[in-house]
């Protein structure tokens, strides 16, 4: 695939628009999980009580809410829209943003699931020091977790490259729909299996501008080939050296941050628990891990922890 034909990250998930028909509910879910994880959790709740652990999400923890894992298992291969691409070409750009747009609708839609709910129970009983997430959906917060470190930003939020002015997503959501009326009616427009979004000619698409300064915007996420602002690393730094233990839950830690972060963990002698479906990155550095869905294990943990 060629740079002109890069697919931004977020439009991804535009095609796997069915809203999650997973059971949702504690009862539901805790007969999902299988006798030997179980155990785990048993053995998990154990470790943890009376600690207070930093807790790292990824892509995994959402699926539940409808959003797909672009890393996940069987997920088909994209590439992802680079910050030099999206600065550097003008039509990469317009369909990033006509992409990004239907995949922010999608995120709009979502709805946090029992994982995140889970999470903020164990953050309400002090059993968690906050969240540090891989995910730009939004969705912890939105469940109403606290402290909430965001590693590669939101889609909630733009900037202005220029003057570093922000905006909210909302409103240049509706700036897009005026400007680009094919916008509006989403049914009707066809997803090409890259992820592409088909918005007719492509040179007529308007893409908003800052309105303080005329400069170039981009969506507060940390795109391909930009590392993650150094004072949120920080922050997810200083999260993870306050707390007693790592609990990674849904995240393959393919990205580097994360594994750094699980790194720091190991350092300072932290027991780490892995929950995800798939292999893992820090699987080689857990003392505990679950293979399982995060929704139900976390679940399980909090009834435990908090039962
Ligand atoms: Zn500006």
């Amino acid at each position: 695939m060629t740079a002109d034909s890069a697919s931004p990250r977020d439009t991804v998930l535009v095609d796997a628009l069915e809203p999650s028909d997973a059971p949702d509910t504690a009862a539901a879910l805790a007969s999902a999980l299988a006798l030997d994880s179980e155990r785990a959790v048993d053995a998990v709740a154990t470790l943890l009580r009376g600690k207070r652990a930093a807790v790292l999400t990824g892509a995994g923890l959402s699926t539940d809410s409808g959003i797909p894992d672009y890393r996940g298992e069987g997920a088909p291969t994209r590439t992802p829209m680079t910050f030099q691409t999206f600065v550097a070409d003008e039509r990469s750009r317009k369909r990033y943003w006509a992409g990004s747009h239907l995949g922010w609708r999608v995120f709009h839609r979502a709805e946090p699931n029992l994982g995140h709910r889970s999470l903020v129970q164990l953050e309400s009983a002090g059993a968690i020091a906050g969240v540090i997430t891989q995910n730009v959906d939004g969705l912890h917060t939105r469940a109403g977790s606290l402290h909430v470190v965001e590693l590669h930003g939101s889609l909630d939020r733009v900037i202005c490259l220029a003057c570093g002015q922000a905006f909210g997503r909302d409103s240049i959501a509706a700036r897009l729909e005026t400007d680009n009326p094919v916008l509006r009616n989403p049914e009707s427009i066809q997803i090409a299996p890259d992820g592409d979004a088909d918005v007719g000619n492509i040179d007529d698409f308007v893409v908003p501008d800052c309105t303080v300064c005329g400069g170039m915007l981009k969506p507060n996420v940390v795109f391909f080939g930009e590392l993650v602002p150094t004072e949120t690393f920080l922050e997810a730094s200083a999260l993870i050296s306050g707390s007693d233990a790592l609990i990674v839950a849904g995240s393959s830690l393919a990205v580097n941050s994360g594994i750094r972060l699980v790194e720091q963990a190991r350092r300072r002698k932290l027991p780490i628990i892995v929950i995800n479906r798939g292999v893992t990155k820090g699987d080689g550095r857990a003392l505990h891990k679950l293979e399982a869905g995060t929704s139900e294990t976390l679940a399980a943990l909090a009834a435990r922890l908090l039962g």
